[in-house]
């Protein structure tokens, strides 16, 4: 068996019970571990005196607790004060909310510390990384740099080290490398089992940069090759069938609109329109910051598909957003003479097998739906195109299915999460972009406040009076991670209370979640757009893509739980009509300074293509390419807006290794490496 394999219960010195202990960091094997790299360093071979201490990059430091405090700050925070001392100068330390250490950190304790020192009123250390140093080794002589990894509650750096290293030895016959020596060579990287000690164990500052770059380096190459092999994949048969109609159905489309579509709405389909008349497959991104327009030009693609005699598959995330799609078909396509059908898991079995059969026999002609759709029942007479929306919440694979089911289809993808240049290389760079960078006239965007909840009164008597004039809501619940159960608790709750609350007296509202029945949540929703009832009460079902124009108002609980683009998402269910449009964010004491600072961004921005650039900067790569956005394995050590020449550098490596040996690659270790990394994703592109 391989020794990666091994389960963590072998390593000596833990068993059963620290195993279950690491699984709650998701580490089970021997491979899981070396892969759970340090998050920091204590660096003791530069022990900076603390007299000499200045505001600036990070550093450690040793010394001797003197006294310790516990202070209670703003919000009910409790912080831990400590001043060190080691000789040369004194130093306060602070860590934020962590009152609890005190019980550690005492005085007359010897720490090593490692953070950034800043200027506040004097210089301290805002929560650093920290480490009590035995009695008996004295600081000048604790040689090395060592690893900070990422802890649960029972485990201690000490033995996380220990057993790291246990793991390394047991494995280092398995770290061979995998990629040829020229591009070692050429990008100057260390070789694979030089940058896994490096990583965990650098002897020098050097060699720790060196190993990380690797490391680096390899998770944006993994990417960049499975990206360059979906690329051959759409360009390899290059007989997509050309679909170039006179247009008299999209004229058509445009004559009926209520109002005219906007230059940028224009140009994306003109450029569509050229795609499509070609007889290689298109594979066209449509980025569009929320309320840009983006499914008018879904629907102009479409028209040109059917009217050329091809069918249309039209592919939501949502339920909610699939059967709002199949609405809009039918209020703007059916007239035309198009038919529409629409599929989703909901539905019942009956009526799923004859709308299967119809798009089977080629009787339908736009097939709308959910990630139903991809079922392997699903097929097509004769498919040739595929348009994917809210693109970021289906990962690459689901697409390459859908692709699938005709003899090489075109493929529009559209996306509202803006994603700025570096990354939609990084993503995307299989991908040719268009963007709607313009929104419809007469747009004002919503007015974003933060309300303290001490103010909720007031804000739902304003939210009263303005759903008395006519107005509609959405109140929105917390998401809570990995819990759709704890997730709609909280939205029963608030929708009882707001029901019994005096200020909405007279006013319907209506409870809308994720687990309801698919013609329940096709109910409520289509009452809300009928105006019959004046609030909904949501989980983040709604986040994507729902178009109310008539609502106005939402009021967010808990906003900082919430990416601060998917807030703007959020946001942009409301603004789309005349009125103008306001964004409540309920604050509640206890969620910190930092949260505050967020949310203020989206106060004062409107703009999303910068709200994801902060967002991006605010929680780092590795949460923006969690594994559910992109579908993708997350970047642990890459961060490709900080390294735009390293991402360069795997791009050009990974483009060059499959255009010369893309051919010969199966069966090689790299080739196993990116099997295991990306699954079944991989043989989806097959070479050759
Ligand atoms: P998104 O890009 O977020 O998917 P939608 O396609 O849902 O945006 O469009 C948002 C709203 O704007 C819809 O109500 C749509 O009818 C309207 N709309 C689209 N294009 C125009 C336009 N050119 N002029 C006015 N309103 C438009
Ligand atoms: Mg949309």
């Amino acid at each position: 068996m391989a020794e990666r394999a091994t389960p963590l219960r072998f390593l000596k010195g833990a068993g059963p019970a620290r195993a279950e202990l690491l699984e709650k960091l998701d580490l089970r094997t021997f491979g899981d571990l070396l892969e759970h790299y340090p998050r920091a360093y204590l660096d003791r071979t530069r022990l900076v005196p603390l007299g000499s201490l200045q505001p600036g990059p990070e550093v450690t430091a040793a010394g001797e607790v003197r006294s310790v405090a516990v202070r209670r700050a703003r919000g009910g925070r409790q912080d831990l004060h400590a001043i060190l001392d080691d000789g040369s100068g004194v130093v306060e330390c602070v860590w934020f909310n962590q009152a609890y250490l005190a019980n550690r950190i005492r005085r007359g304790v010897r720490l090593l510390l490692s953070g950034r020192v800043e200027y506040f009123r004097r210089l301290r250390f805002s929560s650093p990384e920290w480490e009590i140093l035995e009695a008996e080794t004295p600081t000048t002589e604790a040689p090395g740099i060592v690893p900070v990894y990422p802890l649960t509650a029972g485990l201690s750096q000490r033995a996380l080290r220990q057993w790291t290293r246990q793991a390394l030895d047991a494995c280092q016959a398995e770290l061979i490398e995998f990629l040829p020596e020229e591009i070692l060579l050429r990008e100057r990287l260390p070789d694979w089992l030089e940058a896994h000690r490096g990583i965990h164990f650098p002897g020098t500052r050097e060699q720790l940069n060196a190993a990380r770059q690797r490391i680096a380096f390899q998770e944006l190459f993994d990417l960049q090759v499975l990206l360059a092999l979906s690329r051959n994949q759409y360009e390899r048969p290059r007989t997509a069938r050309p679909l170039a109609p006179a247009g008299r159905m999209l004229d058509a489309l445009r004559g009926a609109l209520p109002f005219a579509l906007t230059s940028a709405q224009q140009r994306a389909i003109e450029e569509i329109r050229r795609d499509l008349a070609r007889d290689c497959p298109m594979h066209r991104l449509l980025e569009g910051d929320v309320g840009s327009g983006k499914t008018l030009v879904a629907l102009a693609a479409a028209l040109l598909a059917i009217e050329a005699g091809a069918q249309v598959a039209f592919m939501a995330p949502t339920e909610i957003l699939a059967a709002q799609h199949a609405r809009t078909v039918e209020r703007l396509l059916a007239p035309l003479g198009v038919r529409a059908a629409f599929l989703s898991g909901g539905l019942p079995a009956r009526r799923a097998a004859e709308t299967r059969e119809a798009a089977r026999s080629g009787a339908t002609q736009i097939l709308i739906g959910t990630h139903a759709l991809i079922q392997e029942t699903v097929a097509f007479a004769t498919l040739g195109l595929v348009i994917v929306d809210e693109q970021h919440r289906f990962g690459v694979m689901q697409r390459a299915q859908l692709l699938g089911k005709g003899e090489s289809p075109h493929g529009l993808i559209m996306t509202a999460t803006p994603i700025p240049r570096t990354l939609a290389l990084t993503l995307f760079g299989d991908l040719d972009r268009t963007v709607l960078d313009e929104m419809p006239p007469g747009r004002r965007p919503p007015r974003t406040h933060l309300v303290s909840v001490t103010r909720y009164a007031d804000l739902l008597a304003y939210v009263g009076r303005s759903l008395a004039e006519g107005a509609q809501a959405y109140f929105v619940c917390p998401m809570i991670e990995a819990s759709e159960a704890v997730d709609l608790a909280a939205a029963v709750v608030l929708f009882h209370r707001l029901e019994g609350e005096a200020a909405l007296r007279g006013r319907r509202g209506a409870l809308l979640h994720g687990r309801m029945k698919s013609d329940e949540k096709d109910a409520v929703m289509r009452a809300f757009m009928a105006g019959e009832t004046a609030y909904l009460v949501a989980t983040t079902v709604i986040e994507v893509g729902v178009d109310v124009p008539n609502a106005s108002l939402m009021v967010i609980e808990h906003p900082e739980r919430y990416g601060l683009s998917q807030l703007h998402q959020l946001r942009g269910r409301v603004g789309r009509g005349r009125q103008p449009a306001h964004l409540f964010l309920v604050r509640r004491p206890g969620a910190g300074e930092e949260a505050r600072r967020r949310l203020e961004v989206l106060v004062r921005e409107t703009n999303g293509f910068r709200i994801a650039e902060e967002d991006l900067r605010l929680r780092g790569p590795g949460e923006f390419f969690g594994v559910r956005q992109s579908g993708l394995p997350p970047l642990k050590v890459a961060d490709p807006i900080a390294q735009p020449e390293l991402l360069e550098a795997a791009r050009r490596e990974a483009r060059e290794l499959i255009a010369t040996q893309g051919a010969t690659l199966r069966g090689t270790r790299l080739w196993r490496r990116l099997e295991t990394r990306f699954g079944e994703r991989l043989r989806l592109y097959g070479v050759g």
